[in-house]
């Protein structure tokens, strides 16, 4: 029998990795905390109809892609495909609308959606989303993309273009919708099965296609742009200005589209050159009509989710995963250095240091060289000698000088321990650059 493997779609996140979604997480919080977002961990399964009704029947989403199941209790459960819809579920069960204000929340883990697996499309991804409830400002929308640009900057991403559109509101897009049906029904037979489809359901999406044909003839479709109202004209302008204002570049581009009522106004799309078919890292926009689809009072908001392993994919280009490396590496050798060596590590460790401890039990050649290769700064040898007479011995990696000294010492002068370290460490990294 072999051993069992990953489904398709799936994949482990190994050591070697971790250091990528670490960081990520890590400049997400950061930066999302400066601008006062608090993390929201909904769980990963819900009720099916709160995605039925929070993404949309006409979704390829809701139409092709949940992974739905029934449970032994006889309910009908989804795996969330997405977040948002989850966010609005906490946001109207937990009255946080009742704080007051606006809502400042994102979220951070796994989505499921079954799709065919390839580069930058699994069945299990991740992503970080942001939703900013109670608010049709439109500084929230450049706020949202803002940030999110600001992360993606600070990862190194430099590159990525932004597309922006605005869909309107309920009323624009009734119209727009009826133009687009009439403009398209001449052409019927010529577009892509998948478009077709849409043709009744959601036309909006026909625009969103990648077929070749159907892409032609899009070419001429009428354009969304010009049956915005006043009231949408002016708060896409004002989005553009704002843009403007902190010095983000952006392209319009009409065929952005999402194709659900409850979407309204801006939409935006973060786009890199660099990722193949699966170009898009970050996909977002207004979505007015959602809370009150959801059973809540009407309430403006808007979000983003980032696709983080192509986000991943991104950074792997630029850099080497981050990876831990110990301030000390612990030798030990003999029963009593060997259980001595272990409280030690534990002490050190309390005391803020990384300690790596050697559990081999080889000879002192082999630990040493693991030592070298942990990329640790220095070494604390316990040999039998050692453990009799509770002291230790401190050996710097790099320069080889080593010294004795009893273990007491050791704690007693722990903080210039951590001086001396923190000097060795840039001294290393200066002579890296
Ligand atoms: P796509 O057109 O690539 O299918 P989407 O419109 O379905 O994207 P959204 O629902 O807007 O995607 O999700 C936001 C982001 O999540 C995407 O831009 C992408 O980076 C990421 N994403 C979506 N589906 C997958 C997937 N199956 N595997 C990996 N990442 C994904
Ligand atoms: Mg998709």
């Amino acid at each position: 029998m072999g051993t069992i493997q990953t489904l398709p779609g799936t994949r482990d996140i190994l050591p070697e990795e971790i250091g990528y979604w670490q960081y990520v997480e890590s400049i997400a919080t950061q930066i999302l905390s400066r601008a006062m977002y608090y993390e929201i961990r909904p769980p990963i399964f819900e009720q099916t109809s709160l995605f039925e009704r929070g993404i949309g029947e006409a979704t390829d989403v809701v139409g092709k892609e949940m992974y739905t199941f029934t449970d032994r209790g006889d309910r009908s459960l989804t795996l969330r495909p997405e977040g948002t819809a989850g966010v609005v579920r906490a946001y109207l069960q937990n009255n946080l609308y009742a704080v007051g204000g606006v809502q400042r929340l994102w979220y951070c883990g796994p989505m499921f959606r079954y799709e065919r697996p390839q580069a930058g499309r699994q069945r299990q991804f991740h992503q970080i989303g942001l939703e900013l409830i109670g608010t049709a400002d439109p500084r929230a929308d450049v706020e949202a993309i803002a940030l999110g640009t600001d992360i993606l900057k600070t990862l190194g991403l430099q590159s990525l273009k932004l597309d922006i559109n605005s869909v309107g509101d309920r009323k624009d897009r009734q119209n727009y919708r009826e133009a687009l049906v009439n403009y398209f029904l001449p052409y019927k037979e010529e577009l892509d099965p998948d478009s077709q489809d849409r043709l009744e359901r959601n036309p909006l999406r026909i625009l969103d296609s990648k077929a070749k044909r159907t892409k032609e003839i899009n070419q001429n479709a009428p354009n969304i742009l010009q049956y915005l109202g006043d009231t949408s004209k002016k708060h896409f302008d004002q989005v553009q200005q704002l843009l403007t204002d902190l010095g983000i570049e952006y392209n319009i581009n009409p065929c952005l589209v999402r194709g659900l009522d409850y979407y309204t106004h801006t939409a935006f799309e973060m786009i890199s050159d660099d990722l193949g078919a699966q170009a898009t890292v970050c996909g977002g926009g207004r979505y007015d009509g959602l809370v009150e689809e959801l059973g809540g009072n009407s309430t403006p908001a808007v979000g983003w989710a980032i696709g983080m392993e192509r986000l991943i994919i991104l950074l792997k280009q630029l850099q080497a995963s981050p990876q831990m490396t110990p301030d000390l590496y612990l030798v030990s050798r003999g029963e009593a250095a060997e259980a001595q060596g272990l409280i030690l590590a534990q002490k050190l460790r309390a005391e803020g240091l990384t300690v790596e401890l050697d559990m081999s039990g080889s000879a002192f050649a082999k630990q040493f060289k693991r030592a070298d290769r942990s990329g640790a700064i220095a070494c604390l040898v316990l040999g039998e000698e050692e453990a009799a007479n509770k002291t230790l011995q401190l050996k710097w990696l790099q320069t080889k000088e080593q010294q004795a000294m009893t273990q007491t010492d050791l704690f007693n002068q722990v903080g210039e321990l951590k001086e001396q370290l923190n000097r060795h460490k840039r001294t290393m990294s200066n002579s890296t650059e």
